[in-house]
């Protein structure tokens, strides 16, 4: 059961819903254009996507939860005469959170004018300030980062992960608040600390695209230390993964385990000052969800880390090429001002189809396949593999997951695109 006033949103078309009466009716905010649907009132704890806008200007990307005073108003303009409850938590996009921090509270009426098609009238602009007024002149201290914005992707090279980890860091030391529903506020200063230690792995998009279709067939698996790259580790795929729409996942050690957080990519479309303190203030990831993975508890294959979990079974079982890459001079120089050894970064590539081995241990000229002009992925399934001491412990392993065709022949996307789409049931052999 919820509380009768935790925020409520549409599971169908992600919009946080208002309430009509006593007891309440959940409804479509009035401004939101649907098809038609019927509102399905569902806590927004439960969802990592919110499809919010910001209270001051109607952007589509708020990022920051701002506190204040309670504002009860009579709506203005296309909802003339609407009661409407603004409650005392806002929504703020990065610009006008940017101009708000500036003082320039005008600024953010223009965007509000902009944004509702009104004219920009004395009166207008007055009844818009007295509403930004009532709400900020009661304005607590603090702000809490908003998780559940559905961002268009910001693609990180290899070369930006140690500087994203770095910001990433800084945030969990920062005074800025997390939503309490992610369940790591007593771990910030833990995960800022194994950030510190971690491994940083860059995923190459072939690989990517391997661990995405591996992960939408995960059976349940046991996760032990020895399955884990490094005990502390970030991970990056250089596009979003799976349904979740994951772009990185960090990993940090504890006595009987692992937290793992999963990030989103954020600030895309933004530039100029709001860009700047974003990626100053936050970075370039904010956490959607987080989990304690236990050792040797059974996960199951659904979990939200399954696309983590996925790229540690591959590069475990030998299906990666694992290279540790030079950092670029800038960050070099960066770490060596401030006494750090330099971040140890490493590219995940699909191992290179070897040609099979001649009695010398070297590749036989001619033994690859040489009538196809590409490369296509072959679907790998699953299988429970025996490990570990007298081969007692059982391991998923994804079998023929490898690409087939000339190593320098170009990749068929088609078949990818088919392959990725495709939702296979679990294999039967993976108990
Ligand atoms: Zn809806
Ligand atoms: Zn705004």
């Amino acid at each position: 059961m919820t509380a009768p006033h935790d925020e409520m949103a549409c599971q169908t078309c992600l919009s946080p819903l208002n309430t009509l009466g006593m007891p309440p009716t959940y409804i479509h905010p009035t401004h939101l254009a649907t098809d038609g649907h019927e509102p399905t009132p569902v806590p927004v704890s439960q969802l990592d996507t919110v499809r919010r806008s910001c209270d001051f200007c109607g952007d589509p990307y708020p990022i920051w939860t701002l506190h204040g005073g309670e504002v009860t108003a009579i709506a203005i303009g296309p909802t003339a005469g609407l009661v409407q409850d603004f409650g005392h938590s806002w929504a703020a996009c990065a610009t006008c959170q940017t101009h708000i921090d500036d003082g320039r509270n005008d600024k953010v009426i223009d965007r509000a004018i902009r944004a509702l098609g009104l004219t920009n009238h004395p009166q207008t602009r007055q009844r818009i300030e007295e509403l930004h007024r009532a709400f900020l002149n009661a304005r607590l201290p603090g702000r809490t980062l908003i998780t559940t914005t559905a961002w268009p992707a910001t693609t990180i090279t290899a070369a930006e992960l140690p500087k994203v980890r770095d910001r990433l860091t800084r945030f969990y030391r920062s005074p800025d608040n997390l939503p309490p529903t992610l369940g790591i506020i007593d771990l910030r200063d833990q995960i800022a600390a194994g950030l510190e230690r971690s491994h940083l792995y860059w995923i190459d998009n072939d690989f990517t695209d391997l661990a995405e279709h591996a992960a939408a067939q995960l059976p349940d698996v046991r996760i032990d230390r020895d399955l884990i790259p490094s005990a502390d580790g970030m991970l990056i795929w250089p596009r979003p993964v799976t349904p979740r729409q994951l772009t990185a996942a960090s990993w940090t050690d504890t006595t009987d385990g692992r937290h793992v957080v999963l990030y989103r990519t954020i600030g895309a479309g933004l530039d100029g000052k709001p860009l700047q303190r974003l990626r100053e203030q936050v970075g370039w990831l904010a956490p959607m969800s987080a989990a304690h993975l236990p050792d040797q508890h059974l996960i199951p294959g659904d979990h939200p880390a399954a696309a983590l979990i996925a790229t540690w079974l591959l590069i475990a079982q030998q299906t990666a090429e694992v290279t540790t890459a030079r950092v670029d001079k800038a960050v070099a120089k960066t770490y060596a001002r401030t006494n750090r050894p330099l971040p140890e970064l490493r590219i995940v590539r699909i191992r290179g189809r070897r040609t099979t081995p001649g009695p010398d241990g070297k590749p036989t000229p001619g033994s690859q396949e040489r009538s196809q002009t590409s490369r296509f992925w072959v679907s790998g399934h699953w299988r429970n593999q025996a490990h570990g001491p007298g081969r007692s412990l059982r391991r998923p392993v994804y079998i023929h997951p490898f690409l087939r065709g000339p190593d320098d022949a170009p990749i068929k996307l088609s078949t990818t695109v088919r392959m990725l789409s495709s939702h296979q049931a679990k294999p039967q052999d993976c108990k």
